[in-house]
C-alpha cells in the first residue's frame, strides 16, 4: 500500500499545524474555560470550522469537503501535536459519519452542514453502569410508541454533555429478553438515535473523573425521554449494524490524537534535554539513559502511524469493514500506548518539573493514559487481535 500523501492531504495538514501553532500557547487555558465555563470557547471552534477542518468527512453538498478520514486523521494529529487534543473534535466527527452513513437523508440535511459550521456539536453514549465493555448487555431503551422513540434508562462515563447541542445515544429498541424470545440475532435490536439533553426527562450528574483534555464526564439519566422519530439514525432496530464501521474511525481518530500528543511530548522532552545541565557542560540529552528511550520513541512513533494510515486508507478505499478492523485496533493500540510511554519518559526528562502543572506533562500522562482504557480496552483489542486475527479461542 503506497502511503504518499496527496497534495489535498498535505494541505489540509499543513493547515491544522497552522492552526494549531496559532492555539498552541492558550492550549491550559482553552481547556480551563471549558472545565469552568461549561462551553468550548466560540472563537477556538469557530475558526476550527472555518479551516473546513470538521467537515473533512462530509461531502460537499452537505458544506463539507469529502476529504476523507484520512484527511480527518490528518488534522487530528496536527492539532494534537500542538497541545490541543480535543476528544470532542473525534466524537463530533463519528457521530457525524454515523449520520453521514446511516443517514435517512433529512436528518443528514438537518445535521450535517450545521456539524460542518460549528454550529452543533456532538458527543457519543453507549457505555453503561452494568454493561462497560460488553455493549450488548445495555439495558437502556428506546422504544417506538407512535411518530416518537421513548428513552429510558442510564449511561455513564460519558463526555462533553454539558458543552454539546446533541447527544448520540446507543439504546436497545427492544429488551434483550424479547430479542431471545423471537429469536433475532444478537446484533439485532438497537436504536440511535440524537437527544436533546435539554429535553424533559433527561438529567445528568457530573462524575468526579480528572477532566481529560479539559472536558467533563456525566452519568446520564433518562427518563420517558421524547425523541422526534425523525431524530432516529437508519433504520429501527439496525443501529448496531450502523454503527460498525464507525467504530473503525473512531478508533483510528483516537490513534491520531494519541499520536499527535506524543509528538508534543517528544518534542518537549527533547527540547530540554538539549538545555538543561546539571553535571559538567554537557546537557542530560547526551546520557544515553535520557537521550536512547527518546530515540525509540521516535522510531515508534513512525511505525505507529504508518498503521493509522493504514487503517485510514482502507477505510477511504471503502474496504470491507471486517478488513479494516484489525488495522483500526492495532492503530488505537500502538499509538494509544506510545502515548503512555511518551508521556512518562517526558516526566522522567523533565525530573522534578514533570510533576509541576506548568510544564503541562502531568495532565498530558493523564490524557494519554485514558486511552487504554476507552474508547475501548486494551485488552478487548487484544482479545480481538486474538480471537479474530490469531485465529486462537475467545476466553470469555
Ligand atoms: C474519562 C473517560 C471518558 C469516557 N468517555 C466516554 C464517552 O464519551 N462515551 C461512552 O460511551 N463511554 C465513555 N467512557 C467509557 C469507556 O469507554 C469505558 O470505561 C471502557 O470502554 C471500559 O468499560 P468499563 O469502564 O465498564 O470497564 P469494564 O468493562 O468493567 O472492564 C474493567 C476491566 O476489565 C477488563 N475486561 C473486561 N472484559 C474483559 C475480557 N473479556 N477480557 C479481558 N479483560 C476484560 C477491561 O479491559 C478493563 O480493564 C469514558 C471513560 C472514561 C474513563
Amino acid at each position: 500500500m503506497d502511503f504518499r500523501l496527496t497534495e489535498e492531504q498535505q494541505m489540509i495538514r499543513d493547515a491544522a499545524l497552522k492552526f494549531g501553532a496559532r492555539w498552541t500557547d492558550k492550549a491550559e487555558s482553552l481547556r480551563q474555560h471549558t472545565l469552568t465555563k461549561g462551553e468550548v470557547p466560540k472563537e477556538y471552534w469557530q475558526e476550527f470550522c472555518e479551516n473546513g477542518f470538521m467537515g473533512a468527512l462530509i461531502p460537499e453538498q452537505y458544506g463539507g469537503s469529502g476529504l476523507g478520514l484520512t484527511a480527518m486523521t490528518l488534522i487530528l494529529e496536527a492539532v494534537s501535536s500542538h497541545n490541543l487534543a480535543n476528544a470532542l473534535m473525534m466524537l463530533t466527527a463519528m457521530d457525524a459519519l454515523c449520520i453521514l452513513k446511516a443517514g435517512p437523508e433529512p436528518l443528514r440535511q438537518r445535521y450535517l452542514p450545521k456539524i460542518c459550521a460549528g454550529e452543533i456539536k456532538l458527543a457519543f453514549a453507549i457505555t453503561e453502569p452494568d454493561a462497560g465493555s460488553n455493549a450488548f448487555r445495555m439495558r437502556t431503551v428506546a422504544r417506538r410508541e407512535g411518530d416518537k422513540l421513548i428513552l429510558n434508562g442510564s449511561k455513564t462515563f460519558i463526555t462533553a454533555v454539558d458543552v454539546v447541542e446533541r447527544v448520540l445515544v446507543v439504546a436497545r429498541s427492544m429488551r434483550y429478553e424479547e430479542l431471545k424470545a423471537q429469536g433475532l440475532p444478537k446484533v439485532y435490536g438497537f436504536n440511535l438515535l440524537l437527544v436533546d439533553p435539554k429535553a424533559p426527562g433527561f438529567t445528568m450528574q457530573e462524575m468526579p473523573t480528572e477532566g481529560i483534555e479539559g472536558f467533563r464526564q456525566w452519568t446520564l439519566f433518562f427518563d420517558n425521554v421524547e425523541v422526534p422519530l425523525d431524530e432516529l439514525i437508519g433504520q429501527e432496530h439496525q443501529g448496531a449494524m450502523a454503527m460498525f464501521n464507525v467504530l473503525n474511525a473512531e478508533r483510528t481518530l483516537a490513534a491520531a490524537l494519541s499520536l499527535g500528543e506524543s509528538e508534543w511530548l517528544l518534542k518537549r522532552s527533547v527540547e530540554y534535554a538539549k538545555q538543561r545541565v546539571v553535571f559538567g557542560d554537557k546537557p542530560i540529552g547526551a546520557y544515553q539513559a535520557i537521550q536512547h528511550p527518546l530515540a525509540e520513541i521516535r522510531a515508534e512513533l513512525e511505525a505507529a502511524r504508518l498503521v493509522t494510515y493504514k487503517a485510514a486508507t482502507l477505510f477511504d478505499q471503502n474496504a470491507n469493514p471486517q478488513q479494516i478492523v484489525p488495522f483500526a485496533n492495532m492503530a488505537k493500540l500502538l499509538s494509544g500506548e506510545l502515548g503512555i510511554k511518551a508521556a512518562d519518559r517526558a516526566i522522567q526528562t523533565h525530573g522534578g518539573n514533570g510533576f509541576s502543572r506548568e510544564f503541562g506533562l502531568i495532565q498530558a500522562w493523564v490524557n494519554a493514559r485514558l486511552v487504554r482504557t476507552a474508547p475501548i480496552s486494551k485488552e478487548m483489542i487484544l482479545n480481538f487481535i486474538g480471537e479474530h486475527v490469531l485465529g486462537l479461542p475467545r476466553s470469555y
